[in-house]
């Protein structure tokens, strides 16, 4: 350990670092490799200000210093996490944090806990055959996706700063690289669980179960069955996280169980990518043949995910193991009607019809059905329907006309809409006519974004960014990306769709 790392001038961040205090032998400790030459690229100041982290007195180079890894700040107990995972089906035993490490967690404005984590600092103990390293291009595309979540209101993990480091990161051809400081709730995964249970270290589940438990759900605390609560718990944030991605035609892309955080947020930005024209077969992912992790398998992915972790908690349910499984099962086994339910909130909303009664869903599901059809036999972009279908609520219907070439299916199906809201308005006391029209058009705009991290937009920002040292495409994104849910007519190139022929030959890649 190389602690006298830790400047002396450098401002102490307020750290608590629990995991690394209450949970030895859960990590390895491991300083951040020296970097040549410190630049920054990117600082979230909101983020920062919220994290209570005082950042005004730094110059830029001493930012640099600090979110390259170069210099810690006073408290900071970096820690490289052991975890396991499944990778595509398959089960491996150790993965950890390879190139990545937790400075610390400090605790926000709101008293909510954070953990502050570099990724691409350098080797740790787990790196395997790997360099440790990041590049620019895939930070600043954490960063682009992963605030372009965030102000679409889906939880994810945050980046705060991204460094440059002046050194060369070898991938298929040499790239410029990069440290991004990334926030979460905390880096629990599923495959944090998996690990100590494939060794058979039941009471360091235990106690890692404990941990998770006062962390994420301390409401659990004590209670008789908190190890069967906690899987609900899980159980419940997957599902809810899963239906927001499908909302809004996110495909992770990497689904792998140690890229699944327990305290339910989007994380490991890799290869993920936003669908265009409706396609529940999409898959972008250069790595992912199978489809393992298309867009519509996401539901079905994420149940099987927490079936593994529901396999590491077994001896936690009950000291009878058939006990165990079936109190297992019956948790497994609700995620679909829990997934749906989520789903059906956010989509019935979609469509205008939030405040439809529940025995309506047949008829809102076959509706809802039938629209996603004719977007898919159509080509039509998901986003941009959607959101010309806010305006045709308010009877102005020709831009969601022009989306479409099936015009006779478009009006059918429009025509059976129109009734259904009129049904819904005759059943709310407060919609009526003119002024119904434009409370639906309104409460659509605010769940139907206009714009979201488009790929093409994303890599040109990316291309000119590590190519060209050029900053300002991606500056110019992330500000557009900040309020989705508005339309700006200065931002409109950012809302239109990429070329077919852009879309049909678009791959992502894992970024490693
Ligand atoms: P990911 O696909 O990013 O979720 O990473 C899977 C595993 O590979 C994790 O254990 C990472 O820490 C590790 N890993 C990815 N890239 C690198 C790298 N360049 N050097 C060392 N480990 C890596
Ligand atoms: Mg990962």
């Amino acid at each position: 350990m190389k602690a006298e790392r830790v400047a002396e001038e450098m401002t102490k961040f307020p750290f608590d670092n629990t995991y690394a205090r209450e949970l030895s032998g859960f990590y390895a400790a491991c300083l951040p490799e020296d970097k040549p030459e410190a630049n920054l690229l990117y600082l979230n100041r909101t983020l920062a200000e919220d994290l209570c982290l005082d950042l005004n007195l730094y110059e830029k180079s001493a930012l640099a210093e600090l979110f390259s890894g170069n210099r810690l700040p006073e408290g900071a107990e970096p820690i490289a996490q052991a975890y396991a995972g499944h990778q595509f089906g398959h089960f491996s035993p150790q993965l950890g944090d390879g190139r990545a490490l937790i400075i610390g967690e400090v605790i926000n404005q709101q008293g909510k806990r954070y953990d502050i984590c570099f990724k691409g600092s350098g080797r740790t103990p787990f790196s395997r055959g790997g360099d440790g390293k990041a590049a620019i291009g895939p930070m600043l595309r954490e960063v682009l996706i992963g605030e372009g979540m965030h102000a679409l209101g889906v939880p994810t993990t945050r980046a705060l700063a991204v460094a440059a480091t002046g050194e060369p990161v070898y991938r298929d051809k040499v790239l410029p690289g990069a440290v991004l400081t990334r926030v979460a709730a905390s880096h629990i995964r599923i495959g944090t669980f998996q690990f100590f249970a494939a060794r058979g270290e039941h009471d360091r589940v235990k106690r890692l179960a404990d941990y998770t438990i006062a962390r994420h759900c301390p409401a659990l605390l004590g209670k008789t069955d908190s190890y069967l609560e906690f899987l609900r718990f899980a159980t419940a944030g997957q599902a809810a996280l899963v239906a927001q991605w499908m909302s809004l035609g996110f495909i992770h892309g990497v689904m792998n169980t140690d890229n699944v955080s327990i305290a339910g947020e989007t994380i490991d930005y890799g290869p993920c990518a936003f669908m265009e024209a409706y396609d529940p077969n999409a898959v972008f992912s250069s790595i992912d043949g199978q489809g393992r992790y298309a867009y519509r398998n996401q539901p079905l992915i994420a149940q099987w995910n927490l079936a593994r972790l529901a396999e590491t908690l077994l001896p936690l349910l009950s000291d009878d193991e058939h006990r165990a499984i079936s109190l297992a099962k019956e948790v497994l086994e609700s995620f679909p009607e829990t997934y749906r339910h989520n789903w059906m909130e956010i989509m019935c909303a979609k469509l205008g019809l939030r405040g439809g009664k529940d025995q309506d869903l047949l008829a809102d599901t076959a509706l809802l059905d039938e629209w996603l059809a004719l977007l898919h036999t159509d080509k039509v972009d998901y986003t941009l329907a959607w959101r010309r279908l806010a305006d045709a609520a308010e009877g102005r219907l020709s831009e969601l006309r022009e989306l479409f070439s099936e015009q006779k299916a478009l009006d059918a199906w429009l025509a059976k809409w129109q009734t259904r809201c009129a049904e819904v308005d005759r059943r709310s006391v407060s919609m009526n006519g003119i002024d119904a029209a434009q409370r639906r058009g309104h409460a659509m705009r605010e769940v139907n974004p206009w714009l979201i991290p488009r790929n093409h937009h994303v890599e040109e920002a990316l291309a000119a960014a590590s190519d060209e040292h050029d900053l300002d495409p991606f500056e110019e994104l992330l500000v557009a990306l900040q309020r989705p849910y508005d339309e700006d007519l200065k931002l409109a190139k950012f809302a239109e769709p990429a070329d077919a022929s852009f879309t049909a030959g678009y791959r992502t890649f894992c970024g490693t």
